[in-house]
Order: C-alpha cells, then structure tokens, then sequence
C-alpha cells in the first residue's frame, strides 16, 4: 500500500509518528489530555521555502488566518510569509499581535460589523470592501474618526472556477462586488476620503488542478489590470486571491506547483509589471499553508464489535474535527488519513470503524478503514488537521472540553 503524501511528510521516531520532532505518545504525555491538535513548525516553514522557490520573487505570500488562527501559528507565520488575511476582528487581533505592520493585514469577508470596520480603520489595516453598503459605512467611519480608511475592493469575477472545492466567486454571490459594478461603485466613492489601494478577487477553495488554478489566474488578472485602466485611482495592489488545495483523499494527487510559478512569472512579466510596475502584487494562501502541517490526535477508549464490525470509540469526535467527519461541505464521505499513531510497524491489519464519543451516527473519523489491531489506549492519529480543523467546528457540542492546541 502506497503511504498517503501527507503521512510521509512527518518523521517517524521507532513505531511512532514524530510532530515537531516529538513521538506522538510522549507528545501526548506532554499535553497532559487528549485530544489535542499538534502543529508541526518545521512543516510550515518548509512548506512557505517551497513556496517561496516556486512562485516570482516579487509576489508577496499572504497567509489567510481563518485556516488556522491559534496565535502561536499566526506568530510563526508572520514571520515567514509577507501579509496576513483575516475574517473577524477577533482574528485582526491577533494578526496585529504579530509583528506585521497593520498596512500588511488584509480585512475580507461579508458581513463585517460597524464596529468591526470602525476597529479597522483605526488600526490602518486594508479593508476589502465586500458591497456598496460596507463602503459607505467605511467612508463614514473614516469621517468621523478624521482618519483615511485603507481600502481596497473585492470583486466578485464573471466566471465561475472549475474543480474548486468550494465556490466563492462567479454568478451571484454574498462574496464580493459584481465586477459590472465595479466601475460605477468607483466613481461614485471618486471624492470620497479613502486610500484606495487597489483590487482583491478571491473566487474558490481547494483546487488541486494546476491547469485550472493558472486559468483563473490569468483571467483574475486580465479582470483586474481591465479595471484598473477605469479606476480614478493609481492601483497599487493586485490581490490574486489563491484556493491551492492538498490531498485529502486516496485518489487526491497533490497540486503541482512548477505550471502555476511559470504562469504567474509571465502573468507578472508580461501583464502586470507593463502596466503596474510598483503595485504590490500578493497569493493569499490558508490551507496550503497549514493544512498538511497538523494533525488530531485521540485516544482509544473502547474497543467493541457489533455484528461482526469492529468499532475504536476515541474521546474525540466530530465536534472538534468537523472536516474529518465529512460533515464540512462533503457531499459524499470519504476518509481522511488515519493511522495507529504509536503503532506504525504493526502488520495486523484489520478492517475497522473509528468513531467518535458524540451521540450521533454523523461522528464517524474513519469509516472501513484499515488499520493495525488497536487496543484502548492506543493513539489515533488523523491528519490534514492544520485547516479548518478546531476552528471550523461545533467544540461546545455534548458539553466536552476543548482540545488543547500545541505549535512544535
Ligand atoms: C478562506 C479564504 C482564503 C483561504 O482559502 P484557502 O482555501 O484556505 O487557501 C483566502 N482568501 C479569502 C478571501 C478567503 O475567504
């Protein structure tokens, strides 16, 4: 059986899986409870390098908070990437925690509040307005507080991305500014007291299809460079968006990198630079950057056969890892990767279901899978746990506690 890719990104230490350098049973014993969810820090940083060696110098890495924002993760980022992305002012907070500028942090989403704008405004960070309502409010916020909002617009394309995991862009959407509206909006704020920066186009998630993601790359920025040339304003910042997927399942191969740094070296060389020589150009990135890098980590509590089917009941379940669940925007459930993690070796295959200690068929963490005979007490390890993992999911359901989150 070949090794799922994203096991074999992490070290081994005898039968054990290794995060961070440490074996996952120690590890364990270090935390003090299970479940908990590990971040491995050396992943990230090679993976940011990878990143780095592939992609045109001059494009700047922003790292989307919402895909993992425990502080220790965003600390470690920012010092890696360039601009941090964030959803919430709880996660601007944190962002404006590190040691980025404020002028590097980037407020997207629908939805933000007044008092969320009004927070955003003061620390200077740059605003994509998500509708003519939210710039309004923006313009007012500035006004009051005798401060320019930094602000940029996010557009929502006239073309839907294909094989994205989610679809955030195309059609009608609660994302974004239709880009027919795009040059009306600006001419009307024409006057209006903003630092207008520039353009954000962000249209899907989890694509693993390098041809596909050079597609909208190349038609975001004909989309992008086309508006600039109607915009009242210099344009001084190009945000590409991103949506690089990793594999989460058997037949998922992972993205390859090389056709996407070509295309957006030409994209830069040809199209941009020409006409935009200094705008800061950016790759806004979540779950490629984290989502290979941690993993879930759970303990056998009971070992029980029914009918003929075996069961692992852990002390973990769904209302920590949702997405492993498959209850996170799958249609039809598939397994993430899953191992013994203290029993790597083991050659006793079985056949076996690992489920969740929630009252609810839906906890399931691994459905048929096979997996070395496992006793209570043995550690089940799931992986692609570095997005959207406990930030993406119901922790309070049952009452249970919180898993603890370590960075290693
Ligand atoms: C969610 C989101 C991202 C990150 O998406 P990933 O698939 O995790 O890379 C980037 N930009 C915006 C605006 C988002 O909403």
């Amino acid at each position: 059986m070949t090794m799922h890719p994203s096991i074999a990104m992490f070290e081994r230490a005898g039968d054990c899986l290794a995060i961070g350098g440490i074996s996952v049973d120690r590890l364990a014993e270090r935390v003090g409870s299970t479940p908990f969810f590990a971040y491995d820090r050396r992943l990230m940083t090679s993976r940011v390098a990878l990143l780095r060696s592939v992609l045109p110098a001059d494009i700047k890495l922003s790292y989307a908070v919402k895909a993992n924002p425990m502080p220790a993760v965003v600390q470690h980022l920012a010092g890696l990437v360039d601009a941090c992305d964030v959803a919430s002012a709880l996660e601007m907070k944190t962002a404006l925690d590190t040691q980025l500028p404020p002028s590097h942090v980037s407020f997207a989403g629908p939805g933000k509040t007044t008092a969320e704008l009004t927070q955003a405004v003061a620390a200077g960070v740059t605003i994509e307005m998500e509708s003519p309502n939210e710039a309004a409010r923006v313009v007012e916020i500035g006004n009051r507080l005798g401060i320019r909002p930094r602000v940029a617009v996010r557009v929502n394309p006239d073309f839907q991305v294909k094989g994205s995991g989610m679809r955030m862009g195309g059609g009608p959407q609660q994302f974004g500014i239709d880009v027919e509206e795009v040059p009306s909006l600006l001419s009307r704020f024409a006057t209006a007291d903003l630092d207008f920066l520039g353009f954000h186009v962000f249209a899907g998630s989890q694509n693993l299809h390098a041809d596909i993601l050079c597609e909208a790359l190349t038609k975001n920025v004909a989309l992008l460079l086309k508006l600039a040339d109607e915009c009242p304003w210099p344009v001084r910042y190009l945000n590409l968006g991103g949506g690089f997927g990793i594999p989460y399942f058997d037949k998922d191969r992972p993205l390859d990198l090389a056709p996407i740094g070509e295309c957006l070296g030409e994209l830069m060389e040809r199209a941009i630079r020409p006409r935009l020589p200094e705008a800061r150009v950016v790759i806004e990135l979540g779950r490629y950057l984290v989502g290979e890098c941690g993993v879930y980590v759970t303990r056998i509590v009971d070992r029980k056969v029914s009918r003929g089917k075996v069961y692992l009941v852990v002390d973990g379940g769904l209302h920590h890892q949702l997405a492993a669940s498959g209850n996170f925007g799958q249609v039809i459930r598939r397994n993430y990767p899953i191992v013994v993690g203290n029993k790597l070796r083991a050659t006793d295959v079985e056949s076996v279901s690992v489920v969740g200690c929630l009252c609810t068929p839906l906890d399931i963490l691994g459905d048929n899978v096979a997996l070395p005979r496992a006793e209570v007490g043995d550690l089940i390890v799931v992986f692609q746990a570095g997005a959207y993992g406990l930030t993406a999911s119901p922790t309070a359901f049952l009452g249970h506690s919180m898993p603890v989150e370590v960075l290693v």
